[in-house]
């Protein structure tokens, strides 16, 4: 193998986006200790969709609390472009399955907040915040509150939210898990859309196969807890993927077999 094909400093090749080697961690609580991570090694690349799928409990949660450091591992090291983590966390977003709006701001003024934090003029905030809810897709709903909005709205609101505070990486932990399946698909089949135009590094967080494969460049499979990456598949369909027609296509349905038996090897029926 050549120097080049190794990567590292002196070789050309950029380091990873995001670097996890060897992370553990172990939760305390009521006297009982779990394990809920380790030996996890994960690597992604800058601008890389990667889905992480695996049985409930195994620590996918975990996982993405700990590169957003709201949570320390209690062995190993998460790297963001090569430096210890979390260095600079607003660098790193987060979208929880609660969407976490805030009730007494309208959704513009939801949308407008991390540009606000930052510091971005005024007018500069007005334009922005026009051009996120119409990639949305919430046109004439700028001066509702979030009450007012059915669950897709919301989220829709909290993308366009984490869009406008525009991080390096994006980290998204079921996003649009609680959504009714219609719901779902079109707001799925949007996030697609604006992720291909937008190209930031995601870790996204899935218990759906389909959705897996139909969004990201590569899905990582984790072992039941305590969780590690088992298995890693390439997604090879090219870009713009048609949300509605890749699951139709020959590489979709044999990646999500073999993915499938992968996630079926780490069920426990006890759990
Ligand atoms: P996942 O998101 O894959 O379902 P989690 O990361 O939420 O998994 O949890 C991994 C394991 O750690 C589970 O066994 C869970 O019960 C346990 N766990 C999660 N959070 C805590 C906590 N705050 N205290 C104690 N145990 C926890
Ligand atoms: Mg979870």
């Amino acid at each position: 193998m050549s120097a080049a094909a190794t990567g590292g400093p002196g070789t050309g090749t950029p380091p990873p986006k995001l670097s996890l080697r060897g992370l553990r961690l172990g939760y305390r609580s009521e006297g009982r200790r779990t394990l809920a991570l380790r030996d996890l090694d994960l690597d992604v690349a800058e601008g890389e969709f990667l889905a992480l799928v695996g049985p409930s409990g195994c620590g996918k949660s975990t996982l993405l609390k700990i590169i957003a450091g709201l949570v320390t591992a209690t062995g190993g090291t998460v790297r963001l472009d090569g430096r210890p983590a979390p260095e600079a966390p607003e660098r790193v977003g987060l979208l929880f399955q609660n969407d976490a709006l805030l009730p007494w701001r309208t959704v513009a003024d939801n949308i407008r907040f991390p540009l606000a934090i930052a510091g971005v003029p005024a007018a500069e905030q007005r334009e922005r915040v026009r051009d996120l809810i119409s990639a949305v897709g919430l046109d004439d709903f700028g001066h509702y509150y979030p009450r007012r909005l059915s669950g897709g709205m919301r989220k829709r609101v909290a993308l366009a939210r984490i869009l406008a505070a525009d991080p390096d990486v994006f980290l998204m932990d079921e996003p649009f898990g609680p959504l009714d399946a219609q719901t779902r698909a079109r707001i799925s089949a949007d996030f697609l859309a604006l992720w291909e135009k937008v190209g930031k590094t995601v870790v996204f967080v899935t218990h759906d196969v389909d959705e897996a494969i139909t969004l990201a460049d590569r899905v990582a499979v984790m072992t039941a807890g305590p969780g590690r990456v088992k298995e890693e598949y390439r997604v090879d369909i090219p870009r713009p993927r048609s949300f509605d027609d890749v699951r139709f296509s020959a590489p979709f349905r044999e990646l999500r077999q073999r993915i499938s038996r992968s996630l079926a090897e780490e069920f426990d029926p006890t759990r």
